[in-house]
């Protein structure tokens, strides 16, 4: 399970490409709002407030140590130099001065990484004490295979949980729910149990666990990921981070969360596909891929690599793919100047492949001379002979092909 930041982000597209991610402050006021004990803090855009929320923060809490946290829509923030510790107001005001408007590059960003615009001001939670702290990783998310929810967690936080699940896979449990039931008692009690907590800290993990669950399904999410939870040293249980994935079609419920999207975190042609109704996700790689489908991108992705190419983007034009559409989504796709190619690749079901070859054919037509890359058209089903026919006679630069190999074939000859 040791994803490269591509395919984590091709996965996201193909199982979550409804779902809105949030920041860290934002998911641990989401989780607050539940009575899950979180670690405090105050979000800020500039020096000057980040050392009037650390004035405040002390004024509250009564901790003079801070941690300053990049807020970005990626992980892995504490090794690429987006997490540090300040122990006076000078050393707020300096990390945040450095920290603010930084390009932070981290194993989930795009390589050139996320351009900081927020920074997160929080207690210092490890402080030292009687005994020691430790960090415990926990995940909320939904069983694609048996329906249910369940409750991801480990002994081994802090860390990458995918390094863990291949090294360690002994140290993951999992707990899954019955949703007619909810999380039980007793199974609070079995996750405080593994983790190998006793007395207080043991009490204070099933309130968490029970209060985590409840804010997952309050709050719509598909995904929850608290890396890490917290022991602190006096055996509080909190989320020292949050990662919140709301699920976009219960959105209407959660007029408030709605208007926790961050644009800005957004990429400007997804942003596009969304107002046009289509679903389009940026990788690194140099085809641009049309499909109708996740499973079909699956498939596709495979294709690519056959080939020897690498995905530039994946665009999921859905159920219609008449011209109108097909020519949306050509341009939408040559936005990004890495692709030297395009594939389509559609299955005709209930859409006809003939039907969407005369979309491609128009849409070109009328683009003129907007395309210069070559493309390459599989489609299978429905009718696919009569709009490979259709497509030859076209005298348009596209290749066409109804099998997955002569597909693939055709996408490394113009490479
Ligand atoms: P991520 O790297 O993006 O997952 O960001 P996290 O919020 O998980 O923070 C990364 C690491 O920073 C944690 O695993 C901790 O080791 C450290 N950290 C976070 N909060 C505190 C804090 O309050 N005090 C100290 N000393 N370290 C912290
Ligand atoms: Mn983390």
């Amino acid at each position: 399970m040791d994803f490269c930041a591509t395919q984590r982000r091709f996965l996201n597209f193909v199982l979550e490409s409804d779902s809105m991610n949030l920041h860290e402050y934002q998911g641990k006021e989401i989780l607050a709002s539940f009575g899950v004990n979180v670690q405090r803090g105050i979000v800020a855009d500039s020096p000057k407030k980040a050392v009037e929320a650390a004035q405040s923060l002390t004024e509250s809490t009564g901790t003079a140590w801070h941690v300053i946290k990049a807020q970005i829509h990626a992980g892995g923030r504490g090794k690429g130099g987006g997490v540090k510790l300040a122990k006076t107001l000078d050393e707020v005001k300096s990390i945040a001065q450095e920290i603010i408007g930084m390009q932070l590059i981290t194993p989930q960003t795009p390589p050139e990484g996320k351009t900081v615009h927020q920074i997160l001001i929080a207690e210092d939670v490890y402080y030292p004490g009687e005994s020691e702290t430790s960090e415990i990783y926990m995940s909320v998310l939904l069983n694609r295979a048996s329906g249910k929810n369940m409750i991801m967690y480990s002994t081994e936080g802090g860390m990458d949980i995918e390094a863990v699940a291949e090294k360690t896979p002994h140290l993951i449990f999992t707990e899954e729910i019955d949703p007619s039931l909810g999380l039980q008692a007793f199974q609070a009690r079995k996750i405080a149990f593994n983790l190998g907590l006793s007395g207080f800290a043991f009490k204070e993990m099933t309130k968490f666990v029970s209060a985590l669950y409840k804010a997952y399904v309050g709050s719509d999410a598909s995904l929850f990921e608290i890396n890490p939870v917290l022991k602190t040293s006096d055996d509080k249980i909190m989320a020292v981070d949050a990662k919140v994935t709301l699920d976009d079609n219960a959105l209407f419920r959660h007029k408030d969360y709605a208007e926790l999207r961050d644009l800005k975190e957004e990429n400007p042609v997804e942003i596009e596909a969304n107002e046009a109704g289509l679903n389009y996700v940026d990788l690194d790689g140099n085809v641009g891929c049309m499909v109708n489908g996740a499973g079909l991108a699956m498939a596709t992705m495979d294709l690519i690599k056959q080939s020897g190419g690498d995905p530039a983007n994946f665009l999921d034009v859905g159920g219609t793919a008449d011209a109108a559409r097909v020519e949306t989504a050509f341009r939408l796709i040559l936005k990004d100047p890495k692709v030297k190619a395009i594939l389509v690749n559609i299955f005709g079901g209930i859409v006809r492949c003939d039907r969407v070859a005369q979309g491609i054919v128009d849409a070109y037509q009328n683009m003129g001379d907007a395309i210069k890359v070559p493309i390459i058209v599989r489609l299978q089903g429905t009718n696919a002979e009569q709009a490979k026919e259709l497509i030859d006679a076209s005298g348009l630069n596209v290749l066409s092909a109804t099998a997955f190999e002569e597909a693939a074939q055709k996408v490394q000859s113009v490479l």
